[in-house]
């Protein structure tokens, strides 16, 4: 079976987006994919390094993930400094990546903001640890929402090149697999993992800004709709959602230009999971006054199942624990396995 890794960080409240462009992925390729999630502790310390209450943070997600319908028998769950070979692999990935590379990347970029010179180095480095998590698996598949994309293409660079500067060891030790690169074949430790960013909802954007992702660092908690918002805040964030005045146009098009609306519309289509053609034939010609309600009382028939589970499974906070501990142990395993491999491939001593 192929292998599927992914991560969220423990910061900040899960929000739609979230959900929509990650977690509920993660719950549908549990039926044809072996797959590994991730809360990932180390990545949330990169933009800030004090946090009040990064376990709860990370308890969190874990019950998120769970109540969302991750199955941590069938798969793994765990947090990532629980299993040190992520971070010695990024080491390793710091020395194989450029700094070029990493100075290039749009999250950095915005991230960092003005004042570039003064942020952590370890948000440089962020997409190393990205790659690391994905490949000490040997991940082949990722998915994750579209402002990841970049990391994903940096992270099969990264391999690329590991594969590529140590081709000769990695053949004379018989570590390698053949794979298919263009026209070539090479023998590579790690696969080139592809990305997984599809359906109408891979960039949910903000509801203040239709130019800015929904994130969980955004100021503005109008700005998202949360997992854990009741159905009043819900109704009342959908309500005040920046709009045009215009009504619903009558074809997919007329959403050309009209990011806020965009976004609505392709909301409602990845919570009802019907197409964004299919909304506009139902709403087209509508003012926002009536679809608004329409996509309130959806988003809470989606959303307020998995809140009151969330709540349910974070009170037992020995089973959320256990939980992380066992994935955690079984996470270990699979990753020093390849970091065996990486450090002889490397030529750094051990017994
Ligand atoms: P932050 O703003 O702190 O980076 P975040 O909201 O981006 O928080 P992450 O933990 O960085 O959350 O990302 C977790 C997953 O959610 C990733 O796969 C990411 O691509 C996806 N994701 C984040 N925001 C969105 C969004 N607005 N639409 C779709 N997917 C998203
Ligand atoms: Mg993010």
């Amino acid at each position: 079976k192929p292998l599927v890794f992914s991560g969220v960080q423990p910061t900040g409240n899960l929000h739609l987006g979230n959900y929509l462009g990650a977690i509920r992925k993660f719950v549908a390729l549990q039926e044809t994919h072996d797959c590994i999630y991730c809360v990932v502790d180390l990545h949330s310390i990169t933009a800030q390094l004090v946090h009040d209450d990064l376990v709860e943070q990370t308890r969190s997600i874990t019950a998120a993930f769970l109540a969302s319908g991750i199955d941590p028998k069938k798969h793994i769950v765990f947090n990532q400094s629980r299993v040190p070979q992520h971070a010695e692999l990024a080491w390793i990935f710091n020395c194989v990546a450029r700094i070029g590379w990493m100075n290039r990347m749009t999250q950095f970029k915005d991230k960092a903001g003005k004042d570039r010179e003064n942020a952590s180095l370890g948000l440089l480095a962020y997409p190393s640890l990205m790659a690391a998590d994905i490949l000490v698996y040997r991940a082949t598949h990722v998915p994750v929402g579209d402002d990841q994309k970049q990391h994903l293409e940096l992270t099969r660079d990264i391999a690329a090149k590991f594969n590529n500067d140590f081709s000769a060891r990695i053949a004379s030790l018989g570590l390698g697999v053949e794979m298919e690169m263009g026209e070539e074949t090479v023998n590579g430790f790690f696969p080139l993992t592809e990305p997984l960013i599809e359906g109408p909802a891979t960039r949910v954007m903000s509801l203040r800004d239709g130019s800015k992702k929904m994130s969980k660092s955004d100021p503005s908690d109008l700005s998202r709709i949360n997992l854990t918002d009741d159905a009043d805040t819900i109704s009342k964030k959908i309500r005040k959602a920046k709009t045009d005045p215009e009504p619903l146009p009558s074809e997919l098009d007329g959403l050309k230009e009209r990011p806020e609306a965009e976004n609505l519309v392709g909301i409602y289509a990845a919570l009802s999971e019907r197409s964004r053609e299919d909304v506009i034939a139902e709403f087209g010609g509508q003012q926002f006054s009536a679809f608004k309600p329409a996509l309130a009382d959806l988003a809470v028939d989606r959303l307020a199942p998995i809140a009151a589970e969330m709540r349910r499974i974070s009170a037992d906070r020995a089973f959320v624990d256990s939980v992380l501990r066992d994935g955690g142990e079984r996470a270990g395993a699979k990753a020093e396995a390849t970091m065996k491999g990486v450090r002889e491939i490397i030529g750094l001593l051990a017994d």
